[in-house]
């Protein structure tokens, strides 16, 4: 349960909103469209739906939404607005280009659900014209700096524990290692809370050096302390493709064999988790009541449990670190 802040309807309340997903997709996308639309239309606000994010949003590729627009798609994965990554965005003629696009239709705000390059695209939409947004953390990776949770996260994390436990079946009868790779190009959000709760023998994250040394060293003592020869380590993808296949041969040449299982994009898919609903269908809601409140430039995510705002300026500053404590844990737990 998330404490929703109780926000006063200033005077300058929007006539019209608009929405788009950007960016990877991620389970939970939906919910939060619902929630942005059902809150805006109770409150008497126009919402127009944004198609393939920023690319459809400077030609002007939107449709208005009504109540029935939604139904049926708080259980669904993926976003029923699509998603894009365009380029053409960092440019700010093509930000103006999209910026009187909005104010053609007389839309006042708009709401971007995406990670953080595509509230990175929203922040600098307002700074430099004068259309108001509201950002939602939608990425699987849980990076985001000022929330403690993104739309996505939970889902993504039980989606790879139920193929890692797949995986340790098949690892405990042929007694062999398996290096599984989750999503995290930058961050280690992923793989230590998968690490923790698949109970994975070592966990590789960007954003900790660890040696193959080391893996081994935990791997023998796990055979002297009677756990047997199976394995499961958890490896992040990092920033260079084929990470995990190259520390599969730098183990062989300590001659420790393992395979190696990509689960790659299964991760984003899916039906949402009941904890994603939930969250998504709360900020997606409360983003509307910011609106009105006459909020600008913000993202509205989660902290401590309660829904909270954060400068869209501040996220793309600073960077959401792993907690050492936290990564510590994981390794701990399988000595
Ligand atoms: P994820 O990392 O979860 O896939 P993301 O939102 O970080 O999500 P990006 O590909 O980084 O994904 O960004 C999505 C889109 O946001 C870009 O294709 C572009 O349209 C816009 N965007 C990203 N960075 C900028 C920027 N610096 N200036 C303007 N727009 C940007």
């Amino acid at each position: 349960m998330y404490k929703i802040p109780s926000l006063p309807t200033n005077k300058t309340k929007p006539q019209a909103i608009a929405i788009l997903t950007s960016g990877g997709d991620s389970p939970g996308m939906n919910p939060a469209i619902r929630g942005v639309v059902r809150a805006a239309l109770h409150k008497g606000i126009k919402v127009y739906g944004i198609n393939k994010g920023y690319s459809g949003l400077i030609i002007g590729d939107m449709v208005e939404m009504d109540s029935a627009s939604v139904t049926n798609i708080v259980q669904r994965g993926g976003t029923l607005l699509k998603s894009d990554r365009c380029l053409a965005f960092k440019d700010p003629t093509v930000r103006h280009q999209a910026a009187l696009v909005l104010k053609e239709k007389n839309i006042d705000a708009l709401v971007v659900i995406g990670g953080d390059g595509s509230l990175t695209g929203a922040h600098l939409l307002t700074q430099e014209n004068n259309i108001k947004v509201i950002g939602l953390p939608g990425t699987i990776d849980n990076d985001i700096y000022g929330t403690d949770d993104t739309i996505g996260f939970d889902t993504a994390v039980n989606t790879a524990l139920d193929a890692i436990d797949k995986i340790r079946d098949t690892a405990l009868s042929h007694e062999s290692l398996f290096l599984v790779e989750v999503m995290g190009r930058n961050s280690g959000f992923i793989a230590t809370h998968v690490g923790i709760a698949c109970g994975a023998e070592m966990v590789v994250v960007p954003e900790y050096e660890i040696k193959p040394e080391t893996i081994c060293f935990q791997l023998a003592n796990n055979r002297l302390l009677g756990k047997g020869a199976s394995g499961i380590i958890v490896v992040a993808e990092g920033q260079t493709p084929g990470l995990t296949t190259h520390l599969a041969n730098v183990l062989a040449q300590h001659k420790l064999e393992a395979k190696v299982c990509i689960l790659g994009h299964i991760q984003r898919g899916g039906s949402p988790s009941g904890h994603d609903r939930v969250l998504a269908s709360c900020l997606g809601s409360t983003a509307v009541n910011y609106l009105c409140a006459g909020y600008n430039d913000v993202m509205i995510g989660v902290r401590d449990n309660a829904i909270t705002e954060t400068p869209l300026k501040d996220i793309i500053e600073k960077n959401k670190k792993l907690d050492d404590t936290f990564f510590e844990l994981a390794l701990l737990l399988h000595k």
